[in-house]
């Protein structure tokens, strides 16, 4: 989870797409907000045109500009507050708000061309608000500031009536606002990551087992035990064979391999997002595979009893080669028509008694159940 130093953005786009949309509620309660914000201040900033031009046709097209914005970014905000949008949207939503906002600054700059040193201040908290508040790549709101920044500095030369010093210190001005924003959002964007890494290394320690990266029994009780089910579940408990005797035969350290390479053949074969794989006891893994039948829950029993049969651990020396068995319990439930109050504890408990049948009956075997 690798942070871009330049832009305080995570290098993986994986990585940066899941941090994205992990705080897009947040990101788009904070840019519904900055948008209405913006927006009443921005209707505000009317009485100035007033004071300024007094009130004739000039004032009106300018008053029809300021509409234009609250209209634009009222829609943005409404979006923002009223609909879950991807990020893609959003961010399309936020840079053309920007884009008119500071289409309509420039014109109203130019129809009160005495006050550019006035209208210079205006911009730079435009532009803080572009770096800071409005949710943005970096490079895109950089792109967006620098050239409203030009344009608005070409304007003040064609139009405004400026002296050499307040030429100067309105270069100055804005080439601070422009510089700080962009270190401000850079440092905001690593810090908001780092939490976010944080965050996902110790959630990931508290419901992984160390040794196999299965879910540990924590997340069984406080995530699927917990968890509301619908439509067909199937629940399979696997045991592997005779482990004590690997351990008592090769060591604790081969035993670990075995539980691993068992662990990742699980993890191969089920969805990644849906099923569920725990290390449910030492050997004893559990599956919770939602929406799938007997006949599915079956056959990937036998695919993963076949497939762990047929797979040989090198040792850690590497001089030898451990080959292992597993029995399977199968129990399926159907939650279509009864609500079931705990029904993936029954459907453990089910699997647990199969799986000890599958045991006496020889083990490598797998034995199945449909629960009424
Ligand atoms: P059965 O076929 O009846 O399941 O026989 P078994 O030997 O697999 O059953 P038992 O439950 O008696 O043995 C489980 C063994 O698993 C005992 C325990 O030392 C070992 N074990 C539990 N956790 C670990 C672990 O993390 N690593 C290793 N190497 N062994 C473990
Ligand atoms: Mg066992
Ligand atoms: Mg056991």
């Amino acid at each position: 989870m690798e942070i871009n130093s330049l832009t305080g953005e995570f290098v993986r786009a994986s990585t940066e797409g899941a941090f994205l949309k992990h705080k897009q509620p947040q990101t788009q309660s904070l840019l519904g907000f900055t948008l209405v914000f913006c927006t009443v201040f921005y209707l505000g900033f009317f009485v100035t045109d007033l004071a300024a031009l007094g009130w004739g046709a000039e004032t009106r097209t300018l008053l029809a500009a300021r509409i234009l914005v609250a209209i634009t970014a009222g829609s943005g905000a409404w979006l923002a507050y009223r609909r879950a949008l991807s990020v893609r949207r959003m961010r399309c939503a936020a840079s053309l708000a920007e884009i008119v906002a500071l289409a309509s600054f420039m014109l109203i700059s130019t129809r009160r061309p005495d006050e550019f040193h006035w209208h210079a201040m205006s911009l730079a908290i435009m532009l803080v608000v572009i770096y800071l508040y409005i949710p943005n790549r970096l490079r895109y709101a950089t792109q967006l500031a620098v050239g409203a920044t030009l344009a608005f500095v070409a304007l003040a030369a064609a139009y405004g009536d400026l002296s050499y010093p307040d030429k100067l210190t309105m270069g100055m001005l804005l080439v601070l606002v422009n510089t700080f924003g962009f270190l401000a959002a850079r440092r905001f964007n690593h810090v908001s990551r780092e939490e976010y890494r944080s965050w996902a290394v110790l959630k990931h320690a508290a419901e992984r087992d160390h040794l196999t990266g299965c879910f540990n029994r924590r997340y069984l009780h406080e995530q699927l035990l917990k968890g509301e089910w619908a439509g067909s579940l199937t629940v399979v408990l696997c045991d592997i064979d005779h482990f004590k005797r690997i351990n008592d035969t090769h060591g604790h350290g081969d035993g670990d391999l075995v539980l691993r390479g068992f662990a990742r053949i699980l993890q191969v074969a089920t969805r990644e997002g849906i099923d569920s794989v725990v290390r449910y006891g030492g050997e004893e893994f559990l599956i919770v595979l939602p929406e799938t039948d007997l006949a599915g829950g079956v056959a990937l029993a036998e695919r993963l009893r076949v497939t762990f049969a047929a797979t040989e651990v090198v040792s850690n020396d590497g001089a030898t080669r451990v080959r292992a068995t597993a029995s399977f319990g199968v129990a399926t439930v159907e939650l279509a028509q009864l609500a079931f109050d705990m029904p993936l504890r029954h459907l453990i408990d089910a699997a647990d008694e199969l799986m000890y049948q599958a045991k006496r009956n020889g083990r490598d075997r797998i034995e199945s159940l449909q629960l009424a």
